[in-house]
């Protein structure tokens, strides 16, 4: 799991959670209260994935998925990226510009 980048700590499960609805605004250590905030790398690859799922949506209309399967699979697509990103996280202990 994700370290804080002051101290070391490993951050559980869901303190990391509200960063996918709140990344701005960062998450404070329970251990340093330290406020640390998402990496530019990690910004990147989640930009990477903003790309991707129009793709995807593109993608299930030219195989003519019918609208209610593919309502299926993005909601599947995006619950499953909403609940894997603390396991792939990168923190930083500044707020990083992207470029
Ligand atoms: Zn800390």
């Amino acid at each position: 799991m994700t370290k804080c980048p002051h101290c070391r700590h490993s951050y559980r499960y869901k303190e990391l959670l509200p960063f996918s609805w709140r990344s701005r605004i960062g998450v404070v250590c329970s251990n340093c209260n330290q406020t640390s905030y998402l990496s530019a790398k990690f910004k990147k690859q989640s930009t990477i994935i903003a790309v991707i799922t129009p793709i995807l949506i593109f993608s299930l209309n030219v195989f003519e998925v019918p609208i209610q399967l593919m309502f299926v699979i993005l909601l599947v697509f995006l619950c499953a990226l909403i609940f894997a990103q603390p396991f792939w996280v990168r923190l930083s202990k500044e707020e990083e510009p992207l470029w």
